[in-house]
């Protein structure tokens, strides 16, 4: 990264351990809280694209990385760890500043990340296969688990460094080398993170660094030289990479996106589901796959939620991202703001009520920037675009039930199936529902809250495959079995 006059970032590629300032024209970034041009993205197309493959092709046939014992690679993937916590507070300040979302967040993520690298080092340490021996004395079967190669691995804005480092440390810890590609609209961290990579002593090669917009992205994802794409973005996006990429017939892990519901029972506590509700629908901007933008509510206790949510919402501070106080930053681009207003402004149109949001905030220190105030919508109908669109923004939707039935069939009545929250104190409702529901995900009185322990994944059309867990490391292997017989064995095969 090199810093112009104007103090905006030249963010460049990284292959083979080398700066690349080649691709067309450069992308400005624009910081969503103040407007100002923070970075210059080089565009990388086809030909950076397949100089990184190259390059990670070259390091997985003959380079060192895949030939390391587990205990080598583990070692270097906690060292980088080590080095994200070291400059923590830089990482932190790129994410929130390009992204737009609160400070206090992004270093939330940075935390999570260092957290990844860790958990991903000790899945290292274990990789293992299994083997079979009860076909008979004489046979040994052998299941080898091996990386599967090369994986090309596309990142999303909204969790720049902390959804890198769902993949990431995952695929090298179990081998593969890889061609990073992350979002046109917050590359820095990521390069950041490449540079410390390279400092903790991986070898040049196994982590290559491609920036630019989608047209790098679908370079990728057609390259013949690349085993397996994990992609995280929209489901537009993720058909998209199918597409692309049954050319070469690769393996794909998709993480696309999601509509939540917050289910609220009559038997929940009424204090943490008012508070979980209000924190799921604001969490990150509202700007996340796993945000929370639907409620449901039961009818006993919905007007005393309802009151509780919007008296709670009314009170989230706005605020620039880099802000401590700030709850709310600024949404990723003006197009997305006007997108997500445009939702609260046509509610009345499909018959629900405004409650709180969609005014004008009048904070001179939020001129320039694109921030909205958090919505809650009342009375909204299980066919209208509120209720089955990702929003992704500040926007709440409330839809009330009288039955656990008809709670379970409005939370799946949704394309999406990537997660839900239930809230309610009583073993019967809880578990009823978390069996029903259509998402790989079900947080039960808390919301957005697992470690990566936990796999993480979508049902329907929210995705395939899935991150983080054992499940997480085992997208980037391949199973060989290998079947042994000790002894002569002519006189099993046929008499010929
Ligand atoms: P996006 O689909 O626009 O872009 C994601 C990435 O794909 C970017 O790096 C982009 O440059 C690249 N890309 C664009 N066109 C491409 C193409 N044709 N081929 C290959 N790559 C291409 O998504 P976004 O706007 O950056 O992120 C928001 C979306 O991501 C939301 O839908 C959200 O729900 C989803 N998301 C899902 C998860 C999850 O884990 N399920 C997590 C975070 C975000």
């Amino acid at each position: 990264m090199t810093i112009t006059e104007n103090r905006a970032r030249t963010v460049g590629h990284i292959i083979a351990g080398r700066d690349v300032e080649t691709g067309d024209e450069a992308i400005d970034r624009r910081a969503p809280g103040t407007d100002a041009v923070v970075s210059h993205v080089l565009a990388g197309g086809a030909a950076e694209v397949e100089q990184a493959v190259r390059a990670a092709r070259t390091a997985f046939d003959e380079g060192p990385w895949p030939r390391m014992t587990v205990a080598e690679r583990a070692l270097l993937l906690n060292r980088v760890a080590d080095l994200i916590d070291r400059d923590a507070a830089e990482l932190a300040t790129l994410d929130a500043e390009e992204s737009g979302k609160p400070i206090t967040t992004a270093e939330g993520d940075i935390a999570g990340a260092a957290a990844l690298w860790r958990y991903a080092a000790a899945l290292a340490l274990t990789m293992e296969g299994t083997s079979f021996t009860g076909n008979g004395p004489d046979y040994t079967g052998l299941v080898i688990r091996e990386p599967i190669g090369v994986a090309g691995l596309i990142v999303p804005w909204n969790f720049p460094a902390l959804i890198l480092s769902q993949k990431l440390p995952f695929a090298i810890g179990a081998g593969c080398t890889t061609v990073v590609k992350p979002s046109e609209f917050t590359s820095s961290s990521a390069h950041r993170l490449v540079q410390l990579i390279h400092e903790a002593g991986i070898p040049d090669g196994v982590v290559n660094l491609v920036v630019g917009d989608g047209r790098a992205g679908q370079a990728l994802t057609e390259s013949a030289g690349v085993d397996i794409i994990s992609f995280t973005g929209s489901t537009l996006t993720g058909r998209r990479v199918v597409t692309a990429s049954a050319g070469t017939m690769k393996k794909l892990s998709l993480e696309l996106g999601g509509k939540a519901a917050n289910i609220v029972f009559e038997d929940a506590d009424l204090d943490d589901a008012i508070a979980g509700v209000v924190h799921g629908v604001i969490f990150n901007n509202g700007e996340c796959c796993v945000s929370q933008p639907r409620l449901l509510v039961h009818d006993a206790v919905a007007d005393e939620v309802t009151r509780g949510v919007v008296e709670r919402m009314k009170r989230v501070r706005v605020g620039q991202p880099l802000d401590r106080d700030t709850q709310l930053g600024a949404l990723i681009h003006a197009q997305h703001k006007e997108k997500v207003s445009s939702y609260v402004e046509r509610a009345a149109e499909s018959g629900a009520e405004v409650l709180t949001g969609g005014g004008v905030l009048t904070d001179p220190a939020l001129g320039a920037g694109q921030f909205v105030q958090p919505a809650v919508i009342d009375r909204v109908a299980a066919d209208s675009p509120v209720f089955q669109d990702e929003i992704f923004g500040p926007v709440l939707g409330i839809t009330r039930f009288s039955t656990v039935d008809e709670a379970i069939a409005l939370a799946n009545g949704v394309a999406y199936g990537l997660a839900n929250t239930i809230w309610s104190k009583g073993v019967d409702n809880a578990l009823t529902a978390a069996k029903a529901l259509r998402s790989g995900t079900v947080y039960v009185n808390t919301t957005i809250d697992a470690p990566p322990q936990m796999p993480f994944g979508g049902y329907k059309a929210s995705g395939v495959g899935r991150e983080m867990g054992q499940a997480g490391f085992d997208e980037f292997t391949e199973l060989k079995a290998v079947s042994i017989r000790t002894g002569r064995r002519h006189e099993t095969f046929p008499a010929i």
